[in-house]
Parts: structure tokens; C-alpha cells; sequence
């Protein structure tokens, strides 16, 4: 089974996690079973473009493709949230005219924030991934 804090794979009935050291809940220590193949192979991230410098006045929306497929899309000051393959993908953000480029190795371990920040110009664009 996996602990639910950090995601490690640790012995079935274990009453604590040997990565994270947290204490594994009474039920899932009974539940032995795999989650189901489209819990392995997907991952929940989430975009999030805080308030901040933007590229410009009426630039509020940024597009979003991962491997080259049209996404969606984030507003300013907001955040989509996504079920994506874990894996390596190239993600595409397009502001304007500007395409930002980013390959991103997306594991199975957490959920995942990526924080869409711009720098003081708004002219260059960090991609900067946190896992929770
Ligand atoms: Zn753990």
C-alpha cells in the first residue's frame, strides 16, 4: 500500500510510514489492494498564475498545451487543475505572442502546483513546480 502523506510504498498493515513517519489510518491499513490503473497512471497538477507582473495590460489569459495539444487555458490570478500522465511532457504557456517552453518530469509521488510567474518586466516567465 502507499502512504497517503507522502505517497511512499510501504508494507501492508504497517502502522506508520518509514519515509515520512506519519501514522497510517486504521481503514487504509485494511484496504490492501492496488488503486485502479487510472489512479497509476494519472496525476492531478494544477496551474496557477498568481496576480502580479503581467506582459502586458490586456494579456490575462495564458494557453496552455502539454505535449503539443491544446489544454486550456488560465486566467490571471487563477488556477486550473488538470488529471495529466505522470512522466515527462513539454508544457507550451502562450501569452500574447510569447510561447514559454518548459519540460516538466511529473512523478507519481504528490499533487502538483505549478506556479506561472512573471518577472518585474513581464517580459520572462518562470515555471516553478512544488509538489504538496
Ligand atoms: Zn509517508
Amino acid at each position: 500500500m502507499f502512504c497517503i502523506y507522502c505517497g511512499t510504498e510501504i508494507p501492508d498493515h504497517s502502522k506508520f510510514c518509514l519515509e515520512c513517519g506519519k501514522p497510517v489510518p486504521i481503514k487504509i491499513q485494511l484496504i490492501k489492494t492496488e488503486p485502479p490503473a487510472e489512479d497509476i497512471l494519472k496525476k492531478q497538477v494544477s496551474i496557477y498564475w498568481p496576480e502580479g507582473y503581467m506582459p502586458c495590460n490586456s494579456c490575462t489569459i495564458i494557453d496552455i498545451r502539454i505535449d503539443g495539444q491544446p489544454v486550456s487555458s488560465v486566467l490571471y490570478g487563477q488556477s486550473m487543475a488538470y488529471s495529466i500522465p505522470v512522466g515527462e511532457h513539454q508544457f507550451i504557456f502562450s501569452v500574447g505572442i510569447n510561447p514559454y517552453r518548459y519540460v516538466f518530469n511529473l512523478d507519481i509521488q504528490n499533487h502538483t502546483i505549478i506556479t506561472l510567474k512573471f518577472d518585474q518586466t513581464g517580459t520572462r516567465m518562470s515555471m516553478i513546480p512544488e509538489s504538496l
